[in-house]
This record gives C-alpha cells, sequence and structure tokens, in this order.
C-alpha cells in the first residue's frame, strides 16, 4: 500500500479514537481531505479508498482537478478566500463553499448557481480569535449573515467553518474551539439543516473533535508537507 494510502487509514483510525475518548458517536465527525497543491493522481489513490470529500483553496488548479477526476463523483469544497470574480467557478462546479463571510458574496453564489444543481452547501466562516491577517466574520455578525443566507434559496446554509489561531497549548485551542460550538449552537436553534461545524486541521483535530467538531480539514497528515513556494 502506498504511503499516502496508509496514511488516509491512520488518520481514519485517529478520528475513530478522538470520536471514542470524547464521548462522541461513532462517525460523528467527517474527514475533508485538503489537497491544494497536489496533483489530482496523489487525489485518486486516496478516493480509490473510500475518500470522496475534497477540499482546496486556489481556484484554477482546483477546476483542473475536478475536471481530470469527473468521474470519480468527488464532493468538492472550496474552503479558500473568495473574491467575486471566482463565483461564478465556485458556484457551477463545487457542491460546499466553506468559506463565504459576506452577504455580497454569499449573493453572488446564489444568483450564479445553475438551475439544474442543486443548492449550493454553505458555511459562514468565522474569525474566531479576530485575527487581523484571517478572513470571516466576528462572531457578533454570524446571526445577521446567516439571517440573509438563509433567504436566497439557491444557497442551504449548513454551518461554520472556523480557523483559530495557531496556538500549541491544547487548551488554548480548546478555548476557540469552544467558542465555536456555542455559536454553533445558537445557530442551530434558530435554522433548519445546520449540521456542520467545521474545524480542526492536523496540528489541533484532537482538541476540534472534543469540541465538537462535525467535520476536520486535514491536508498535511494525509498528503505530506506542502511546497510553500506553491501558491
Ligand atoms: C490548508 C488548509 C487546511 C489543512 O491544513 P493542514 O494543517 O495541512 O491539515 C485546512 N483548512 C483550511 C481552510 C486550509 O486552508
Amino acid at each position: 500500500m502506498t504511503e499516502i494510502k496508509k496514511r488516509f487509514h491512520s488518520i481514519n483510525d485517529e478520528i475513530r479514537l478522538a470520536e471514542q475518548q470524547s464521548g462522541r458517536a461513532p462517525d460523528s465527525v467527517k474527514l475533508l481531505a485538503v489537497s491544494k497543491t497536489w496533483p489530482a493522481e496523489k487525489l485518486k489513490l486516496v478516493a480509490e479508498e473510500g475518500q470522496l470529500r475534497f477540499g482546496e483553496n486556489y481556484l484554477q488548479e482546483a477546476l483542473e482537478k475536478i475536471n481530470a477526476l469527473r468521474d470519480l463523483k468527488l464532493e468538492w469544497h472550496f474552503i479558500g478566500p473568495i473574491q467575486s470574480n471566482k463565483t461564478r467557478d465556485i458556484a457551477a462546479h463545487f457542491d460546499w463553499a466553506q468559506s463565504v463571510d459576506r452577504i455580497k458574496i454569499a449573493r453572488r453564489l446564489n444568483e450564479q448557481r445553475p438551475v439544474e444543481l442543486p443548492p449550493l452547501n454553505v458555511c459562514i466562516q468565522v474569525n474566531i480569535d479576530e485575527e487581523d491577517s484571517k478572513s470571516g466574520v466576528t462572531a457578533s455578525d454570524v446571526m445577521s449573515l446567516a439571517e440573509s443566507i438563509s433567504q436566497l434559496d439557491k444557497l442551504r446554509l449548513r454551518g461554520l467553518m472556523v480557523i483559530p489561531a495557531k496556538q500549541d497549548d491544547e487548551a488554548a485551542q480548546r478555548d476557540s474551539f469552544r467558542r465555536a460550538r456555542d455559536l454553533y449552537q445558537s445557530l442551530q436553534q434558530r435554522f433548519d439543516d445546520i449540521d456542520t461545524l467545521s474545524m480542526g486541521m492536523t496540528g489541533d483535530l484532537h482538541a476540534a473533535i472534543a469540541e465538537g467538531s462535525t467535520m476536520v480539514r486535514i491536508g498535511t497528515a494525509l498528503f505530506g508537507q506542502r511546497d510553500t513556494r506553491q501558491p
């Protein structure tokens, strides 16, 4: 078995163990394979093991992979910053947009979603630690953006996507994730269809699962170290 396939299975084992240790139901945490910078052949290896959900940050390389792998019926999540000039392709080629943080972008995705496709699944990206360097709405703006998105019929609001400040200490990681979960729970009380709390990456998946993540986005632990000279 290739290295990538082995890593895929050990990450799944790790997620199952973290679910168990946190008293979470088995399979309550989904894996999003974050494949930015990696060529289509690598994604195919993971898809052969049963992984169908992939996350991409850079539109042009993502479109090439979506086209190259179209026979595999994969589920594509856009997780990078969304500028206005990207919405048309995201609306046409992705199943999810996890990084929506402005009503203007949501409206464009809604207008540009092709009629023959089901509604685009959307998460609101939250800048939970209010870092200047990160996109995302602040916690206090989540409800009003959610309210506006819920009016758009070609979008289906599914939950939140969170990238906390980088911290090595697990207690500090959990503090950010806990605040995200509180927000997620208030969203669930107010809207239908809210079932996705996308948080946890290679460096903090245990803390995220302990605090209620339903989807971890894993790149490095699965595909290896990215070449940072890439876009
Ligand atoms: C790159 C990226 C990931 C994956 O990060 P790793 O540390 O490689 O697991 C997850 N989420 C987002 C939004 C990313 O841009």
